[in-house]
């Protein structure tokens, strides 16, 4: 491939079309890479009662994969899914529709393959509960209707804390300062934005402290978009003001940043990565500024776009900005949060600590040393559809085991991961893999590649295995 071939702005699908085509030719290998098959025998035994109402709040991943593994697993069951969305927006991915490379449609997953599974999805905003009745108040097209459940579980991921940030809020994040962070309208947004940004422009990129959902995401989003810019704006730049010093992946999306784009990691990374870079480049056009040396991000002026962080400000053509973030607000309203802003869980089957028969899935969770994935909501939501049906069936609950990996890109083509397993040790969930977590430091730029056909075929996969 060479450089002309990016030499004219891309209308919205050319690009795509050049990513597809790139993709077709590897797509054979990735998708046999990661196939979840439903370990449907698994409780074959298992007698429930059929008419067991399970209802879920929340058509997400980990709604989603609950619902769909309880009518595998126990076709008699009653489950209902309450969702705000007509479909779900994947958030997974959401970052490549920024360069392009996907569409918004692509982004967009139906609930019918649910709906082929027996379970029954409602259009609906959850509004109350209560634990006593057993009945959640939703408001379905307009008016206020009740669901009576005899297990509820929530899965409703994260809500963002515009506020946190002096001088952002939720309203300029839907009109002109756009996160995206929960994937949506303002990825359309900050993608018009980014078409629109003249050649030398500055994107900053705020990061937010932890805990947020996709730890990696911050850093593949930044680098998607340098990627996206050195082909079609190459004068720009992108700089991330960041409230943290590290990252997980950092030393690996370090190293693709140095590759790609002439990065100079700063130390304590230099010293480590010295052996696998390439020399740095002066014209690189992707600036990290940590919590150390002043990232930290204080305020914003809408009006100029300039960010004002502890080491001085810096204005931006496009800003996005991913705030602090919290359980979603359904969830403080059911009352199942604590102090953290999350929900405490028992670890074994996901049920809440607050409130008998109501579990909490997902980004919500206090999941200790799980991160907040798509991948980790997946297989939280297995373990605690087994353990439901277990309870069920006055079984006692067996030992749970989970897994995460967590796929990024620092381009097209370059990808890398931190693969974990996880068990109970002392009633919290602790990572068990001692072996390396990460890519090699000196993986060959042909497993690079195949990182990143990994990462679109577990993109596949994962929405295959949860909305069927
Ligand atoms: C840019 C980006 C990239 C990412 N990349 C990856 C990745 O590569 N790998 C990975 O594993 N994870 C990734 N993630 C994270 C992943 O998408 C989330 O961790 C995952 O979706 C969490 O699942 P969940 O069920 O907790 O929440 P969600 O999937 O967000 O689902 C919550 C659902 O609840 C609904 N809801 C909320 N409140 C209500 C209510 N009151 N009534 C009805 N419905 C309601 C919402 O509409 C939503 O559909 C990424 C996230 C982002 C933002």
């Amino acid at each position: 491939m060479t450089m002309n071939t990016f030499c004219a702005l891309p209308p919205e699908s050319s690009h795509r079309q050049f990513v597809q085509r790139r993709r077709l030719l590897s797509a054979a290998a990735g998708a046999a890479a990661l196939t979840m098959l439903p370990a449907a025998s698994a409780f074959c035994a298992v007698n429930t009662q059929a008419s067991h109402r399970v209802l879920i709040v929340g058509g997400g991943v980990g709604g989603a994969t609950a619902a769909r593994y309880l009518k595998i697993w126990q076709p008699g069951l009653d489950v209902t899914v309450l969702e705000r969305n007509p479909n779900f927006i994947r958030h997974y991915g959401s970052s490549e529709h920024l360069t392009g490379a996907v569409s918004m449609a692509d982004l967009s997953v139906s609930y019918d393959g649910l709906r082929a599974h027996g379970v029954k999805v409602v259009q609906a905003v959850a509004q109350a509960l209560d634990p006593v009745k057993k009945v959640v108040a939703a408001s379905v097209n307009g008016s206020v209707q009740t669901f009576a459940y005899d297990s509820l579980i929530v899965s409703p991921g994260v809500e963002l804390l515009y506020d946190k940030l002096e001088g952002y809020s939720a309203e300029l994040a839907r009109t002109r300062i756009p996160s995206g962070w929960i994937a949506g309208e303002q990825t359309a947004l900050l993608r018009r934005q980014l078409l629109a940004m003249p050649d030398g422009g500055t994107v900053v990129l705020v990061a937010p402290p932890n805990p947020y959902r996709c730890p990696p995401g911050p850093y593949e989003r930044s680098a998607l978009i340098t990627e996206w810019l050195g082909h079609y704006k190459p004068r720009s730049r992108v700089v991330i003001l960041d409230p943290k010093n590290d990252f997980v992946t950092d030393e690996t999306m370090l190293l693709g940043w140095n590759h790609l784009y002439g990065f100079a990691p700063p130390e304590p990374y230099a010293q480590k990565l010295d052996p696998y870079m390439v020399e740095p480049k002066n014209t690189c056009r992707l600036q990290w500024i940590r919590e150390k040396e002043g990232g930290k991000p204080l305020s914003i002026d809408a009006g100029t776009l300039t960010v004002k962080a502890a080491g001085g400000s810096i204005k931006a053509d496009v800003l996005n900005i991913v705030p602090p973030m919290r359980a979603a607000a359904i969830a403080h309203t059911f009352g199942l949060t604590d102090a953290s802003g999350f929900c405490p869980i028992e670890r074994r089957t996901f049920e809440s600590t607050k409130i008998p028969d109501v579990y909490v899935l997902g980004d919500a969770s206090i999941a200790d040393a799980m991160p907040k994935s798509g991948y980790s909501a997946n297989t939280q939501a297995k373990t605690c559809a087994r353990a439901l049906l277990y309870k069920l069936s006055g079984e006692e609950v067996p030992e749970p085991a989970w897994s995460n990996t967590c796929y990024a890109l620092a381009g097209d083509d370059w990808g890398l991961f931190v693969a974990d397993t996880f068990r109970l040790v002392n009633g919290k969930i602790a990572r068990t893999n001692t072996r390396a977590r990460y890519q090699d430091l000196d993986a060959s730029r042909e497993q690079r590649r195949v990182a990143a056909r990994y990462l679109r075929a577990w993109m596949r996969t994962i929405t295959a295995d949860t909305f069927g």
